[in-house]
C-alpha cells in the first residue's frame, strides 16, 4: 500500500522513515517533506504545501493513497480530515470540530471545565469584554496566551502584573495576527512538565510511551520558548501510578467528553501536563497531532507497526491492538540554525551527515533542503540527532555523539537534554517511566 504524510518537518521524517519500515508499504510519499525524507529508501517527496488541502486530495486519489497521516496541526484545524473522509479517503488525525481543542485554547479550556478535566483557572478576553482590572487584582506571575494557532509562540509567562497588561494588549495589537483576537489569562503552575500522548479511534485509546520535551533555547532551560530544543522517552517523571491517574483523570474523560459533545476523537492526542509536586496532573494544553521533537525519540522506540495501529484506529479497533516498545531509552537533541528562534538564516551548507549515517542512532531532518546536490539549512530547527542507550545517560551518550559529527555555520544546540531523567538516575531512583506496554492501563 501507498502511504501520504502530510507535512515536512522533523516529527513528518520520523513517521516517513517508521512507515517506510513496515513490509505492508509499497512506497511513502511526503508532502512537502525535506531533505532527509527525500534521501529515505521508498520514500518520495511530493512538491504540495501542507496546507494545499485540495492538491493533496487529488494527489492522493490520483496516487491511490490506502492511508494519510497528517503531521502539522494547521491542514487539521483546518479540515484536511474531513476533506478526505467526505471523498472516501482514509486519513488519520481529527476532524475540524475535534481540532478545536488545538485551534483555540478557550475552546478547549472551556470544553476542560465543562468536563471537569484539572486545569488552571482562567478566563477568556476579547478586546471588547477585557477586563484590565480584574488582571490588575492577580497575582504573578500569571500566564497570557493567544487563543488561536501561533506556531507554539503565542504564551508568555508574566513575572509582574504590568508585564500580562503589556503581553494582553500586545496580543489584542495583533502581534499574532487573528491567533490573538480572543487571549486567555490563566494561572501560573509549579511542578515538572511531560507530554503524554495517546492514539484515539473516537471511543478507544491507545497510549504511546511518555517523553519530556525541553522547551527552552539554552541549557538550565534559560533564554526564549521555542519550538523544543530536545526530547526523549520514556519520561521518568510519569511513573505508573501518574500514568494510571492521567489514563483515568485526563485522557478517558476527554474522549468521553469529545462523543458526548458529537465531535468523536480520531487521532493522535498530545496533552501537554504539569505533574504537581504531589504528583496530580492538571492539562496545560492539547495539541490534536504529534508532538515535534517529541516525536522523534518516540517512533524511534516503537517495534509496532505504525501503519497497522493507524488502520485498526480508523477502523474503531483500538481496544483490540497492543503495541510494542523497544525497552531502551531515546533522546533526541535538535540542532538549530543561526538566530533561532527568532531572525533564522537559511541557505547554510551543512556537513558530517555521512559520518553521523555510519553511527547508531538516527538524525532526523527538519529545516533541510537539497540544493544543487548539496544539504543546506532552511528552517529554525535543522536536524535532531536521535540516540538510544539502557539509561537515558546512555542514550545522551549516542545523541551527542551524531550531534558532534554534524557542522554548519551559527548551529546551536543544548549540551544538557534529559538532565532531569539523568539527575533522577544519579539519584538511584530505579523509576524509568511508563511504557504504556501494559494493557491494564488502557482506557
Ligand atoms: P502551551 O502552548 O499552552 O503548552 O504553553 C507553552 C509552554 O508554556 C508550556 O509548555 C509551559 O512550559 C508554559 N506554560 C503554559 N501554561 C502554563 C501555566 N499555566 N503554568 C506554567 N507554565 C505554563
Amino acid at each position: 500500500m501507498k502511504v501520504l504524510i502530510v507535512g515536512g518537518g522533523g516529527r513528518e521524517h520520523a513517521l516517513a522513515w517508521k512507515c517506510a519500515q513496515s513490509p505492508r508499504v509499497s512506497q511513502v510519499l511526503v508532502a512537502p517533506g525535506n531533505a532527509g525524507t527525500d534521501g529515505e529508501p521508498r520514500v518520495r517527496n511530493v512538491d504540495i504545501a501542507a496546507t494545499e488541502i485540495a492538491r493533496l486530495l487529488e494527489f492522493a486519489r490520483s496516487e491511490a493513497v490506502a492511508l494519510t497521516i497528517v503531521g502539522p496541526e494547521a491542514p487539521l484545524v483546518a479540515g484536511i480530515v474531513d476533506a478526505f473522509q467526505g471523498a472516501g479517503l482514509r486519513c488519520f488525525g481529527p476532524g475540524r470540530l475535534a481540532a478545536q481543542l488545538e485551534g483555540s485554547k478557550a475552546f478547549s479550556k472551556h470544553f476542560l471545565q465543562r468536563h471537569g478535566i484539572a486545569t488552571a483557572a482562567y478566563r477568556v478576553f476579547t478586546r471588547d469584554n477585557y477586563d484590565a482590572a480584574w488582571l490588575r487584582a492577580q497575582r504573578a506571575p500569571i500566564v497570557v496566551k493567544a487563543s488561536g494557532l501561533a506556531s507554539g509562540k503565542g504564551v508568555f509567562i508574566a513575572h509582574t502584573v504590568d508585564e500580562a497588561e503589556a503581553a494582553a494588549s500586545d496580543m489584542f495589537g495583533g502581534r499574532f495576527g487573528d491567533a490573538g483576537a480572543e487571549i486567555v489569562i490563566e494561572q501560573f503552575l509549579q511542578g515538572e512538565e511531560a507530554s503524554f500522548t495517546v492514539m484515539a479511534d473516537g471511543k478507544h485509546v491507545l497510549p504511546l510511551a511518555t517523553s519530556q520535551d525541553h522547551k527552552r533555547l539554552h541549557d538550565g532551560d534559560a533564554g526564549p520558548n521555542t519550538g523544543g530544543m530536545g526530547a526523549y522517552s520514556p519520561a521518568p517523571v510519569v511513573t505508573d501510578a501518574i500514568h494510571a491517574r492521567v489514563m483515568r483523570e485526563i485522557i478517558g474523560p476527554t474522549i468521553r467528553g469529545l462523543e458526548r459533545d458529537g465531535m468523536p476523537y480520531t487521532g493522535f492526542l498530545y496533552a501537554g501536563l504539569m505533574i504537581g509536586p504531589d504528583g496530580a496532573p492538571t492539562v496545560l494544553e492539547f495539541n490534536c497531532r504529534l508532538g515535534d521533537p517529541e516525536t522523534q525519540p518516540i517512533l524511534a522506540r516503537l517495534d509496532s507497526d505504525l501503519t497497522t495501529l493507524c488502520e485498526a484506529a480508523l477502523d474503531g479497533r483500538l481496544d483490540r491492538v497492543e503495541s510494542r516498545w523497544d525497552q531502551r531509552a531515546a533522546l533526541g537533541v535538535v540542532l538549530a540554525a543561526a538566530g533561532y528562534p527568532d531572525a533564522v538564516r537559511s541557505g547554510d551548507r551543512i556537513d558530517g551527515l555521512d559520518s553521523a549515517a555510519r553511527l547508531a542512532g538516527k538524525v532526523f531532518h527538519a529545516g533541510t533542503q537539497r540544493l544543487s546536490g548539496r544539504v543546506v539549512t532552511s528552517g529554525g530547527r535543522v536536524l535532531c540527532a536521535v540516540g538510544l542507550g539502557d539509561r537515558v545517560s546512555d542514550a545522551q551518550r549516542a545523541a551527542y555523539a551524531l550531534a558532534q559529527c554534524i557542522h554548519y555555520p551559527g548551529m546551536q544546540y543544548r549540551r544538557d537534554i534529559g538532565y532531569q531523567a539523568i539527575a533522577r538516575e544519579r539519584a538511584g531512583d530505579g523509576s524509568r517511566g511508563q511504557d504504556a506496554t501494559d494493557p491494564g492501563g488502557r482506557g
